[in-house]
Parts: structure tokens; sequence; C-alpha cells
């Protein structure tokens, strides 16, 4: 699968594990944003569960009603 321009959330630090069944620190590599959630360290998980996972903060900046700002200024504009 392809994540180019999504959203990734990563393991910052594992915080515990028993057996394949771990919590962990995931870091938004977007907005830098900490969350606490459980795991479970197979292939699956790694591959196709982390990838998937959306950061809450900018989750709520990319909600509907989300428009981006254009600069204000033309690029190269000397201002
Ligand atoms: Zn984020």
């Amino acid at each position: 699968m392809h994540h180019e321009r999504g959203i990734k959330m990563r393991i910052k630090e594992v915080t515990s594990q028993h057996r394949r069944d771990f919590q962990a620190i995931y870091e938004c590599e977007h907005c830098g944003e900490l969350r606490k959630s459980g795991g479970y360290d197979d292939a699956n998980f790694h591959e196709n569960v982390i990838p998937e996972m959306k950061c809450t903060e900018c989750d709520k900046k990319a909600d509907g009603s989300y428009v981006p700002r254009e600069t204000k200024f033309p690029e190269g504009y000397q201002i």
C-alpha cells in the first residue's frame, strides 16, 4: 500500500509489552501529537493497522469544512 500524502502515526515508544500485546506512545508525523494506545505486535498490525491510524488533531483540522488558505501574496511577490 502507498501512503504518500497520508498523515501517519508512528510508534514513538513502546511502554510495555506482554507477549504480542503492547502499549505504546504513538506520534503523529505531521503535528507531533502524542497518543497512548495499545497494539498487537505482528506483521499485519505494523503493515496495515498503524498506517491507517489517524491523528485526532489533524483529523479535526481536516474535517469537512476545512479549506486550505491561499497565500496572501503571490509567490515571489516583494512585500
Ligand atoms: Zn497530527
